[in-house]
């Protein structure tokens, strides 16, 4: 990929050729390619006059506007690294973030301008500027940035550049600004569709149907947020390099993802595999058109075995798919979908042409088929570093090599299966037990709707397996018969020892991953209070 297109840029220009086509839909309002290259280019000359210059950077703090992706691609052009802030962050963690990514610009919409004022002085030396917004005092009014007109300034963009910093999710801990380079986007790029093409196979192998010699232009729900790769990297960049239309949620309700799918015929409803439960598990979703979709599923979280067979079955038009990526890897590491998928579930897939992989053993040694260990990998999609972490980065990259933090096992075939994050694994009496497995266990129980498997301290084994289950409505199921259920599949040892049966959905971060760190954290405490 030395050769691949050098810079997102080229890109975004060759999208002028979609012209008349809707881009970006959200709610009632469109916006066609040739409206978003005018107010990128709008955006980028504005931005320049008021001195910004290739190399600063400038933040995004908002929820899934039309804005937020011109001014993604406002930046993308004109070589600024486009700072993706978390919209769901409380005043200090966007003061955490700002200060760590020293913006000259930052564009904000009403909820996150309510922040900066719930905690003065952490806009710094920023401008700001208010979008669907009343700009405070010193402020710029979105209007007059969309207003200022002009080509797009001609930039030299080197392929190493930051393209971006987007903050990984904080699951494990403090989020970090991942830089990601144009290089490593458009590798991601080049592997989204690869994984389109295979998966396209996977339908045919299906179906015995030929796929059409066009494919059919993608319309795109965007589920997740903007400034995470799932969204950006994976669902943006793969429908906007096709001439696609992205209809955006400005927040993930099943209900109302049914009701865009009808209106807007989408082709893919992806997010994390949680919304693909959520979707056609719906008690209304036979009284909806899906007939549109190719493709529903998700990733950035396992996708349990058994809602492969359920999505295929529900929705008939579609296959279902997933990837494993990461931020520091600017999107996919691995895709699976179709019969490919049906036949190995519990697989997330192959690696993408971009990556070398290989599984590493505890003291460092490499690890063949069949044998569990840290996932390690390498090519033109992983980041250059995190910004001002250079402790973190050291540890994470090592000779290009990036520890993913992930264990996972790789069969013959070459198809990867992931176990368990290594902060994840429960280590109980000397054996290492895999939440993932045991989760995948409980939800293979019907009444089961949400399930999350974490260790608590236990002071004669160091750690205990525990459940936390919210049941699907009406059903009554008791702790005792899900332990049943898992004895029956399972190592006894490997059952949940506690279980908790919630009266309300998991907990999620923005991005819909359940907040494993903080439901353990509360429950614990609850129960030991
Ligand atoms: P932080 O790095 O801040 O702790 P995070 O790792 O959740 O947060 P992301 O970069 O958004 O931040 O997520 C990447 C991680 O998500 C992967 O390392 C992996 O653990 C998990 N993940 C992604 N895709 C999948 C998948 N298909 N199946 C299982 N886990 C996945
Ligand atoms: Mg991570």
């Amino acid at each position: 990929f030395k050769n691949a297109p050098p810079n997102v840029r080229a890109l975004w220009l060759s999208t002028a050729a979609f012209a008349e086509r809707d881009y970006l839909v959200y709610e009632d309002e469109r916006i066609t390619y040739a409206e978003a290259h005018r107010q990128v280019a709008s955006i980028a000359n504005w931005m320049f006059s008021r001195g910004v210059k290739p190399g600063d950077r400038v933040a995004i703090a908002m929820r899934n506007y039309p804005e937020w992706m011109l001014i993604y691609w406002a930046c993308a052009c004109t070589g600024v690294a486009a700072v993706g802030m978390n919209a769901w962050w409380t005043a200090p963690e966007m003061a955490y973030g700002l200060a760590d990514s020293a913006p000259k610009i930052l564009f904000a919409d009403a909820e996150r301008i309510a922040r900066l004022e719930e905690q003065p002085g952490m806009l710094g030396e920023a401008l700001l500027v208010a979008v669907r917004a009343e700009p405070p005092a010193g402020a710029v009014a979105w209007s007059e940035v969309i207003a200022h007109g002009g080509a797009l300034p001609d930039v030299a963009i080197d392929p190493e550049d930051d393209l971006c910093i987007f903050y990984t999710s904080g699951t494990t801990g403090f989020p970090k600004g991942a830089q990601l380079t144009h290089r490593s986007c458009v590798s991601n790029l080049m592997n989204m569709m690869f994984a389109g093409q295979v998966s396209g196979l996977a339908t045919q192998r299906a179906t015995g149907v030929e796929p059409p010699a066009t494919p059919p232009i993608p319309v795109t729900l965007v589920t997740t947020p903007l400034f995470h790769v799932t969204a950006n990297n994976c669902g943006a960049y793969a429908t906007t390099a096709a001439g696609g239309k992205m209809v955006l949620m400005y927040r993930w309700d099943a209900g109302e993802a049914l009701k865009l799918i009808e209106r807007e015929r989408c082709t893919t409803a992806s997010g994390v595999p949680v919304m693909a439960r959520e979707l056609i598990s719906h008690p209304d979703f036979d009284k909806y058109d899906t007939s549109s979709l190719l493709s529903v599923g998700g990733g950035g979280a396992q996708l349990q075995p058994d809602l492969v067979a359920k999505i295929d079955k529900a929705v008939a038009t579609a296959r279902p798919n997933t990837g494993y990526g990461m931020t520091e890897t600017s999107g996919i590491i691995t895709s699976i979908a179709g019969d490919f998928f049906v036949d190995k579930p519990a697989s997330c897939g192959r690696a993408m042409p971009t990556f070398e992989t290989k599984v590493v053993g505890d003291n460092g040694e490499e690890l063949g088929p069949g044998q569990p260990g840290e996932l390690w990998v390498r090519g033109s999609s992983v980041i250059k570093g995190y910004i001002n972490r250079p402790e973190a980065t050291a540890e994470s990259l090592t000779d290009g090599w990036l520890h993913t933090g992930d264990v996972a096992w790789l069969d013959e075939e070459g198809f990867i299966y992931l176990v368990d994050r290594k902060k994840d694994m429960v280590l109980r009496g000397g054996e290492n037990i895999y939440c993932a497995e045991v989760e995948s266990t409980i939800h293979q129980h019907p009444a089961v709707a949400e399930c999350c498997v974490f260790g608590v301290p236990d002071d004669r084994l160091g750690e205990e397996v525990a459940a936390a289950i919210l049941l699907q409505q009406g059903e009554t199921l008791t702790a005792e018969a899900i332990r049943e259920h898992c004895i029956a599949l399972i190592a006894r040892h490997k059952a949940p020892r506690y279980i908790w049966l919630l009266d309300k959905p998991i907990p999620r971060n923005a991005n819909g991953k359940f907040l494993k760190r903080e439901l353990r954290e509360t429950l614990v405490i609850a129960e030991a209070s």
